[in-house]
């Protein structure tokens, strides 16, 4: 019952079995209160007092198991007593008359029982429907929040925060592993000017055009960042750059070929690469692997712009 509150569509569908619930259960009281015919025929008071006893107990158990579909109690509860009681009026005879009273007075007492523990379950199951909604929307919220804490809002790529994360990790694993590591810092030229000439907001364009088209041409496994401003970091995993060397020229010429239409103006750019492996056999540090990738893109750019560089080894 719990689930199917859970879900309202299914709740329509219950309604319906709810009916079904109710007149299979009046089938069953009236079957239940036939067998008074049945053991009137002994005339015995015993087998008379076996059967008021069951059903008077049958009555009250199904109280217990029923309550969640009150209307169903209801119906069952009164339609267990129907014969009993119209039999018993007929003999009319002072013990039967009394009798009588007593079952209404029984279904009374079940039946507002059932009513109050029924409404009280109702209550019960939606509270523990607010608490699921409830628990759906945290789920919802934090998960909302882990993924802003680690994206980049203007580009949606990953953010500096997140990007330095995973570089440990995988800076760690790779020399656990004795794999290859490579990086390489993206940095626009000359993207002053554009937000210079054309705006700030012409500029953010760019920079949300830029990633899309770096975004494109990585594999699953590369992690593409964004530093901060019109600088990208790129990770390469189980590469040397001299393996991707011809894609990320492939990709730097696709920069420069790339027409970003912003406001009927059309913008080009270009962009410098500075690349670095990492040292392996000598399991070079984090830092020092940052600041040679940067030192390679300074030559790119002191070089003319809008080349790759490679990094030395110091
Ligand atoms: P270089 O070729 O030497 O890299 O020159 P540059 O003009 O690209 O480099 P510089 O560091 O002088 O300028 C970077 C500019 O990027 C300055 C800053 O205003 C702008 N910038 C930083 N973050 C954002 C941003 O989120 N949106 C926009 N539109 N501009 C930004
Ligand atoms: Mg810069
Ligand atoms: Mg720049």
């Amino acid at each position: 019952l719990t689930t199917l509150y859970l879900n309202k569509k299914e709740i329509r569908e219950h309604a319906a079995w709810r009916n079904v619930q109710i007149i299979f259960q009046a089938m069953a009281g009236l079957i239940w209160g036939s067998s008074v015919v049945i053991f009137q025929t002994h005339h015995s008071t015993t087998a008379q007092l076996y059967n008021y006893t069951v059903l008077t107990a049958v009555t009250g158990l199904t109280a217990v198991s029923l309550f969640t579909v009150y209307k169903a109690y209801l119906f069952f509860s009164l339609s267990i007593w129907i014969c009993p009681v119209f039999y018993f009026i007929y003999l009319g005879d002072d013990v039967h008359l009394h009798f009588s009273s007593g079952v209404i007075v029984l279904l009374i007492v079940l039946n507002a029982f059932g009513y109050i523990a029924s409404k009280q379950k109702k209550e019960g199951i939606y509270e523990r429907f607010k608490a699921s909604q409830l628990t759906d929307y945290l789920a919802e919220a934090m998960a909302k929040i882990e993924a802003m804490a680690k994206t980049d809002s203007l580009t949606s790529l990953y953010n500096r925060r997140y990007g330095m994360e995973q570089l440990t990790k995988e800076h760690e694993r790779q020399k656990r592993y004795g794999e290859d590591l490579s990086i390489i810092i993206f940095d626009i030229d000359k993207f002053k000017n554009i937000n210079d000439t054309y705006g700030h907001a012409a500029g953010d364009e760019v920079l949300v055009s830029f990633a899309n088209l770096v975004k494109k041409t990585l594999r699953q496994e590369d992690l593409l960042g964004r530093l901060g401003g019109e600088e990208f970091a790129l990770i390469l995993v189980n590469t040397r750059v001299v393996e991707a060397k011809q894609k990320l020229e492939l990709l730097r010429k696709s920069v420069a070929k790339m027409t970003i239409n912003y406001a009927e103006q059309p913008l080009k750019i270009t962009v410098s690469l500075g690349v670095a492996d990492w040292d392996r056999p000598h399991k070079e540090n984090l830092i020092s692997l940052m600041k040679r990738a940067d030192n390679a893109l300074y030559s790119a750019k002191s070089s003319g712009r809008n080349q790759l560089a490679f990094a030395k080894l110091f």
